[in-house]
């Protein structure tokens, strides 16, 4: 089974959210059950500095009148077949693949990703003659309109089938009408059954509406989408095409994320023998200026800081966490008004609160290592990644009940425990009322030694490892060439 994979990032040669750790793990657990998998990128200046092998595939004028080369090359640090786009005018810019220096999206964002999706629906209409993909697979906005180009350029081969994978419903690549008569979509693709959205262009909505089958990446996510609460003005249009929407969750790359092996940690543990994890909490707490205590309950976050990920309810249960004699720790960047608040809070509390304003995969790595728990309060939460992560290193997620973050967590509540399912700490109600009862609920266990032990155990044996998914891709593949 040939499948092209299209997104715009992925692990570990660029990333800024978990669509890259999907986008990079996933061509592995695919392999691993039987499917060939080539990825196709932009050639953004880190994805070009790790193309080996390269040569030119072919040249092409895109349908605004770039002139577009397609390399073809194999990613060195991926050991991976890959296709890439260079066209160095709208790709050559360090940083953030989507906003310049100012954090302002670039104004072109629109042709950078149109073109994705257009390579993308070349290759799959015969632009490489020696490798036919059976299967596109694109991953979010970015190459949102891969199956729109796909339902439009004249056919020259056996049609592939269209997968698209939503990452995130609320980010959806919307752009002014004036756009649209640049991307060579014909006018018919512009109205509410395609491109258009309340007056504008939406990627997503592409993706959405011409894809063969729709995924999200955890199955509460697939089912809270088609609800106006959640559905981000597209929840009509998912809920007609709920027959060909199915939520799979999200896996943890276990050669990634693993404590009795990771290169980042400097005590290693497991499950059987976490010692360790005790050295890395004491070491971390020194490192960072804490107080070393060893009773000292460490909640960890590490999170991009918006308004999703429920942040404002940390900061206001703060006392509770403090007043217990808790301690705090918080890698993150993004909105200032966060930012700044998480760094009062570090300064006002320098024993008991540590703030690292930025982005740091190694210092994550540490993080999870060191915290007794993991904190993900989101308001919505597609899958979440850092709860499994959190899982895995023995720190006990501390989740509101959303998306897959209550696909994956079992609350420490009595009967859970009785029967053996709980592995976290879940709030219901989106309120720090609710937060803070849970917040109590991990110190009354964290006072509990053997509870705790048990259920920290338990939580660092979930598994969550790729092949469950992978299968579920195959057999959803396998389904639409039938
Ligand atoms: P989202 O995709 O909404 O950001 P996920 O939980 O799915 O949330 O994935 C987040 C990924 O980004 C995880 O791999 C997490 O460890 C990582 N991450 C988030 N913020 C940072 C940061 N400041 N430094 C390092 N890694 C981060």
């Amino acid at each position: 089974m040939k499948v092209l994979q299209v997104s715009a990032e992925i692990f570990p040669l660029l990333k800024t959210g978990g669509l890259a750790d999907i986008a990079g793990a996933l061509p592995y657990a695919l392999h691993r059950v039987g499917c060939v998998v080539r990825v196709l990128l932009p050639g953004f200046p880190a994805i070009m500095a790790d193309l080996t092998d390269a040569t030119v595939l072919t040249e092409l004028t895109a349908p605004w009148g770039e002139h577009v080369r397609v390399l073809q090359g194999r990613l060195a640090t991926l050991a991976q077949d890959a296709y890439i786009i260079d066209v160095p005018g709208l790709y050559a810019r360090a940083g953030s693949p989507y906003e310049d220096a100012n954090r302002k999206p670039y104004a072109d964002n629109y042709l950078r990703f149109a073109l994705l999706g257009w390579v993308a629906a070349c290759l799959a209409n015969g632009l490489d003659p020696h490798w036919q993909p059976r299967v596109v697979h694109s991953h979010d906005w970015h190459a949102g309109l891969t199956s729109a180009y796909m339902a439009f350029l004249p056919q020259r081969t056996q049609r592939a089938a269209t997968v698209y994978t939503v990452h995130n419903l609320a980010y959806q690549g919307l752009f002014a009408p004036a756009c649209f008569s640049e991307l060579g979509l014909p006018q018919q693709a512009y109205v509410d059954h395609g491109l258009e959205f309340y007056g504008q262009v939406s990627f997503m909505k592409a993706g959405l509406h011409y894809a063969d089958h729709i995924t999200t990446v955890s199955p509460t996510y697939a089912h809270e989408i088609q609800t106006p609460e959640q559905g981000c003005g597209l929840d009509g249009l998912l809920r007609r095409r709920s027959g060909v929407l199915s939520g799979i969750l999200n896996a943890v790359d276990g050669t990634i994320w693993n404590p009795a092996i990771d290169p980042n940690i400097i005590h290693r543990f497991d499950a059987a023998d976490r010692s360790g994890k005790a050295l890395c909490k004491a070491s971390f707490q020194q490192s960072v200026g804490l107080d070393v205590r060893p009773d000292a309950l460490l909640f960890g976050i590490v999170s991009r800081l918006t308004e999703q990920k429920g942040l404002h309810l940390v900061l206001s249960t703060l006392h509770a966490i403090l007043s217990r004699g808790g301690q705090l720790v918080v890698l993150g960047t993004g909105d200032s008004a966060f930012e700044s608040a998480f760094c009062e809070r570090a300064a006002a509390y320098p024993q008991s609160v540590s703030v690292r304003i930025g982005y740091d995969e190694a210092y994550a790595h540490r993080v999870f290592a060191a915290t007794d728990v993991t904190m993900v309060p989101s308001r919505f939460e597609p899958c979440g990644l850092t709860q499994m992560y959190g899982l895995k290193y023995g720190s006990l997620p501390l989740v509101h009940r959303v998306g897959g973050l209550a696909d994956t967590i079992a609350d420490c509540s009595l009967e859970d425990m009785a029967d053996g399912l709980a592995n976290g700490f879940v709030f219901d109600l989106f309120t720090p009322q609710a937060l803070e009862r849970a917040l109590r609920r991990a110190f009354v266990l964290y006072s509990r030694p053997n509870d705790w032990n048990t259920v920290q155990e338990r939580g660092m044996k979930t598994p969550l490892g790729w092949d469950h998914a992978a299968a579920q891709y195959m057999a959803l593949y396998q389904q639409l060439c039938a």
